[in-house]
C-alpha cells in the first residue's frame, strides 16, 4: 500500500465528473498504476465512502485507500482501468456483439447481486459507471449518488442520477408505490446493454438531441424499447426482462442470471 501521498506521481487527467477529477497516477517506489479521484469539500458524499470502505468484489472497482485531509479534501486511490469506460469504449470499438454483452452483463449481474447483499443501491448505472479493462473484467463504479438501504430507509429519493437511464417508478411514484430501489439499477442495465448493442441510446433515434420532458414521458408512459429484429430471441426476451415498467415484474439480478441469454455452461453438457 501507499504510505504518502507524495509518493505518486500524476500522469495524466482521466476524467472529470461532479465528484471531482480523476487522474491515473504512478507510485514512484513500486511503479504500480493508479487510479485517484479527488474530491473536494462539499461535493464528497458520506456513502459513497462508507460504501467504498465495505464493498470488496471482483465486479466492483476496488479502492484500496482513502486519503482526507483537513481541509475537507479527499482522494480515493482505486485500481486503473486501462479499457476506460463502457461508453468510451463502445464508442471507440463500435457496436458490442451478443457474446461479448452477455458476458458484460453475467459481471455486472453479480455485482449487483454482491450490492445487495450489502444493502448498496447505486442509483446511476449507466455506461460512463462501468469500467472495462484489457482482461475484459467489467466492474462497477461511482457510488457518489448510491445509498445504502435499511434503518427505516427501503425506499430512494427519485432526485438523484442521469434521467435518460432512470426507471418509470423513478418519476411515476405515484403509480407504483413502494418498491425496493434495487430494481431501479436492472432498469439503468438493460438500457445500458441495449445501448452497447444498438450503438446509440435507445429512447431517441441516432444523433437525435434529447427534449427532456418528452424524454421523461416516453419513460413513463411509452412502451419500452425493443431490440431490433436481427438480434436473438434470448437477448429479446432478456432484455424485455430487464425494461419491465412496473419494478415488481421486472427480473432481479439472481433471476437474471438464469436467464438462457446469460447462463453459464448452458450450452456444455456436463457428465
Ligand atoms: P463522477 O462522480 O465525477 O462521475 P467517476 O467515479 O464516475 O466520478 O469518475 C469520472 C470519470 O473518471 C469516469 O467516467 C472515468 O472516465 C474516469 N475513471 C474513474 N475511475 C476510474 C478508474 N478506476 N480507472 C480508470 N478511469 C476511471
Ligand atoms: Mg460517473
Amino acid at each position: 500500500e501507499v504510505d504518502r501521498l507524495s509518493q505518486l506521481e500524476k500522469l495524466q487527467v482521466l476524467g472529470h465528473g461532479n465528484g471531482g477529477t480523476v487522474y491515473k497516477v504512478r507510485d514512484k517506489q513500486t511503479l504500480a498504476v493508479y487510479a485517484l479521484k479527488i474530491m473536494h469539500g462539499n461535493t464528497i458524499s458520506p456513502q459513497e465512502l462508507a460504501i467504498l470502505r465495505q464493498t470488496s468484489s471482483s465486479h466492483v472497482v476496488h479502492c484500496h485507500q482513502i486519503f482526507e485531509n483537513p481541509s475537507g479534501e479527499v482522494q480515493i486511490l482505486m485500481e486503473y482501468m486501462d479499457g476506460g469506460t463502457l461508453d468510451t469504449y463502445r464508442k471507440s470499438h463500435g457496436r458490442l456483439s451478443e457474446d461479448v454483452i452477455a458476458d458484460i452483463s453475467r459481471q455486472v449481474l453479480k455485482g449487483f447481486v454482491y450490492m445487495c447483499s450489502k444493502n448498496i443501491v447505486h442509483r446511476d448505472i449507466k455506461p460512463s459507471n462501468l469500467l472495462i479493462n484489457e482482461k475484459m473484467e467489467v466492474k462497477i463504479a461511482d457510488f457518489g449518488v448510491s445509498k445504502i438501504m435499511g434503518h427505516g430507509l427501503n425506499r430512494c429519493s427519485t432526485s438523484v442520477g442521469t434521467c435518460a437511464y432512470m426507471s418509470p417508478e423513478r418519476f411515476d411514484t405515484e403509480r407504483y408505490g413502494d418498491y425496493d430501489g434495487y430494481a431501479a439499477d436492472v432498469w439503468g442495465f438493460g438500457v445500458t446493454m441495449m445501448e452497447l448493442y444498438m450503438g446509440y441510446y435507445p429512447f431517441l433515434s441516432p444523433g437525435e438531441k434529447p427534449d427532456w420532458p418528452t424524454l421523461m414521458l416516453a419513460i413513463c408512459f411509452g412502451e419500452p424499447p425493443s431490440l431490433p429484429s436481427c438480434s436473438s430471441e434470448k437477448f429479446k426476451d432478456f432484455i424485455k426482462c430487464c425494461l419491465q415498467k412496473d419494478p415488481n415484474k421486472r427480473w432481479t439480478a439472481s433471476q437474471l442470471l438464469l436467464h438462457p441469454f446469460v447462463e453459464e455452461n448452458s450450452s456444455t453438457v456436463v457428465f
